[in-house]
């Protein structure tokens, strides 16, 4: 799926967001004018500016304009970009998606071997915070679910508590999904200032992969981490926070996973959620596939042992990114359709399987890497 594309610009001297449309009744003080032809007169109202797929265009006034696109077919009415002076058309909001996240920063104090989006070092949180802090009070009062991920997003220091504020306020009624790493929670001020926030709607999504701290630490590549991550759980649920575990399955956790959810039960009951995870070949996976890579028929046993333990517990368990194919009937109720919109896929085979509506199939990228048990279900 197309999210982003980009043209020629004229006078846009920073990043510009708003909302697009291709109806010139609609234009407002937020909004793009999506050009497909030619356009005879400007609309005499005030509005951000146009993206066009013209070739040549004549500059009337000082608007601002990215032409020469070439592509506009993927946005649609309401959806929110941002416009770069480069002339980039980032999509940062689908009105048609559940699947809609904002990102807080590439930078990440982890570089997890298994890590989707790899970190970059460069210094982008305050250009990100000033993207999204116009695009928050843009999006659907109605929204349902949005997502806040990054790199670490946590590393955004006082704006990412100004980040979650403006949420609260302008989003009251959408749940909102933080991925972190949770290390940074370790410091005690982190999670009382989280719990001044007081959004019942947050909930933050930590990983934890192995109960024993060598192997969490070698997987997320980073010493201490596994103290970090514990101590900041345990500090977010002083102060009541929602908190869900994240286990990513791969070679290096399926050998403690039952001890892993042993001690979850154990040390971390006030997780309202555990989500055991497939892995994405994409990021640094692909550079790793042979310290990480077990066919997720192979594991089956130890995840089912894993999930029956913590669902037996009375625990709430989810199993993300797996294919029903490859579990057990028994454990299809477990199973969610979990992979965001525009990163899923399936299998030419799957067009004959009588589960396709119920399976959540396949990441887009892991058509190149997925299990070798793959079968329709009659
Ligand atoms: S064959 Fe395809 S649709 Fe059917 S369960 Fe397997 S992955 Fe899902």
């Amino acid at each position: 799926m197309l999210l982003r594309t980009k043209g020629k610009p004229i006078n846009i001297k920073s990043a510009l967001v708003g909302k697009v449309t291709r109806n010139p009744e609609r234009l407002d003080e937020n909004s793009f004018l999506l050009v497909e032809g030619s356009i005879s007169e400007l609309p005499s109202k005030n509005f951000i500016g146009i993206l066009s797929r013209q070739d040549e265009y004549e500059v009337i006034n000082s608007e601002n304009i990215v032409f020469k696109i070439p592509t506009l077919e993927h946005l649609m009415e309401g959806d929110i970009v941002s416009v770069g002076i480069d002339g980039n058309i980032n999509t940062l909001y689908r009105v048609n998606s559940f699947h809609n996240t904002l990102l807080a920063t590439e930078r990440c104090n982890s570089n997890c071997l298994m890590c989707s989006q790899p970190p970059k070092d460069k210094n982008d949180i305050n250009n990100l915070y000033e993207i999204n802090k116009k695009l928050i009070p843009l999006i659907p009062k109605d929204c349902i679910e949005l997502g806040i991920s990054g790199g670490e997003p946590t590393l955004m220091g006082d704006l990412f508590f100004d980040l979650l504020s403006q949420i609260k306020t302008e989003l009251p009624d959408t749940e909102i999904h933080l991925l972190t790493n949770g290390r940074t929670f370790a410091w005690d001020y982190m999670a009382e200032r989280l719990g001044e926030i007081d959004n019942k709607r947050l909930m933050l999504g930590i990983p934890v992969y192995s109960d024993y701290y060598q192997v969490h630490d070698y997987i997320v590549q980073a010493e201490n981490a596994f103290y970090q991550t514990i101590l900041g759980l345990h500090n977010l649920a002083r102060y009541n926070q929602r908190l869900e575990v994240r286990i990513v399955l791969h070679k290096q956790s399926i050998p403690r996973l039952t001890r892993l959810a042993k001690y979850i039960y154990k040390n971390l009951p006030f997780v309202e959620h555990v989500a055991f995870m497939g892995l994405e070949y994409i990021g640094y996976t692909p550079h790793n596939i042979e310290k990480l890579w077990i066919d997720p028929y192979e594991y089956r046993d130890e995840l089912g042992e894993a999930v029956e333990y913590l669902a037996g517990q009375g625990m709430h368990v989810s199993i993300y990114n797996t294919p029903l194919c490859i579990l057990p009937e028994n454990q299809w109720k477990f199973a969610r359709k979990s992979i965001s919109d525009w990163k899923n896929d399936y299998l030419p085979i799957c067009s004959t399987c009588t589960k396709l509506n119920d399976c959540g199939g396949l990441f887009t990228w892991n058509l190149k890497k997925h299990s070798e048990h793959i079968k329709p279900i009659h």
